[in-house]
């Protein structure tokens, strides 16, 4: 029987994250952990303490009075935050990957899981259908911590037979939680923005494109990766997940078609630094093939749920 911990349950991916572990394993087998409270629906349906992963001595308590056999490690400091404090983002996360990296280790975990990012890569990168393998030489600290940890991840992985699995997240968008200060934030903020004003103002240009991916096809990668068996595993850094490709103005015109009087306007800040320097589209042929990556979602389908969702909500 799987016992799991996650790590930033109450962050965006962690909240869904949790919920459908649950169905898989559960509920009360999810053991849901955050520095800071869960939203409602991750408190009432299974465990939930608060438990600081820079916190070894805890962690590993935690670890081993729940005999925890799989973790999760989703805390991290985003992109766009981790820039204002570039020192302090790289000491917590590099320290919260390697405490679980030597947990893993120290208990003998089946599995551990820690998404790496699309800002491993750099300027210098091919931009457009990115491959799995290529230059990358990230110029932000995020990218920097996140391109480190996947060589970590591998080392253990070959070293002392750690599980190690981890999977490079385009911007992800989703109408649970908002997002948590990374660079592709302004693809959630514009669906709120839509339905509360009828217009946004964009801190990226026009024209950026990224890659970007839907939360349940995010969601399902993730499960369906995790499930995997691991003779299927070629790589042990980081898969490529590329999903779709966009620019703000895609997404605005996509809503207009819903919202004919939605507007757009444009105020690129620090961040459209950051988005240059990112894949505009990702080549995931390595994930397809080794352990059956898909998507169900394009930008129309999804930006017709993020309506109807947010407007419930709001
Ligand atoms: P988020 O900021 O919404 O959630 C992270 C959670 O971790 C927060 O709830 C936070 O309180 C918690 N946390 C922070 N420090 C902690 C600590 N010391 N101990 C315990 N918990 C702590 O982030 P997210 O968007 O859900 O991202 C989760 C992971 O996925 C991160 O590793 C991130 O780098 C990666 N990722 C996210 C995206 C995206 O678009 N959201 C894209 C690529 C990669």
């Amino acid at each position: 029987m799987e016992r799991i911990l996650m790590i930033g349950c109450s962050g965006q991916i962690g909240t869904e994250l949790t919920l459908e572990l649950r169905k898989i394993y559960g509920d009360g087998n999810v053991f849901a952990t955050d520095i800071k409270e869960a939203p409602a629906e991750v408190r009432e349906s299974g465990p939930f303490e608060i438990l600081d992963v820079l916190d070894e001595k805890r962690l590993n308590h935690f670890a081993i009075r729940n005999k925890i056999t799989q973790v999760y490690n989703l805390a991290a400091v985003l992109s766009g935050n981790a820039e204002k404090i570039p020192m302090q983002a790289w000491n917590i996360n590099m320290a919260a990957l390697m405490n679980t990296l030597e947990l893993a280790r120290s208990v003998r975990l089946k599995k551990l899981f820690w998404p790496s990012s699309i800002a491993v890569f750099g300027p210098t990168t091919p931009k457009t259908e990115t491959p799995q393998l290529t230059v990358m030489e990230p110029n932000t600290v995020y990218g920097i911590s996140k391109q480190a940890g996947e060589r970590w991840g591998e080392y253990y992985h070959k070293r002392y037979c750690v599980d190690f699995r981890s999977l490079r997240y385009p911007g992800l968008i989703s109408y649970k939680t908002e997002a948590g200060g990374g660079t592709t934030d302004y693809a959630v903020e514009i669906y709120y923005e839509a339905i509360r004003n009828g217009k946004y103002e964009c801190f990226l240009k026009e024209d950026t494109g990224l890659p970007m991916m839907f939360m349940p096809d995010a969601i399902k990668a993730t499960i369906d990766y995790m499930e995997a068996d691991a003779s299927k595993l070629s790589l042990r850094s980081s898969y490529n997940v590329g999903g779709m490709s966009f620019t703000p103005k895609d997404v605005a015109e996509a809503i207009k078609k819903h919202i004919p009087d939605f507007e757009i306007t444009y105020k690129p800040d620090f961040r459209q630094a950051i988005a240059n320097s990112w894949p505009a589209s990702i080549n995931d042929d390595v994930a397809r093939r080794d352990w059956g990556l898909s998507y169900e979602y394009n930008l129309d389908s999804m930006t017709e749920v993020m309506l109807r969702e947010i407007r419930k909500k709001v």
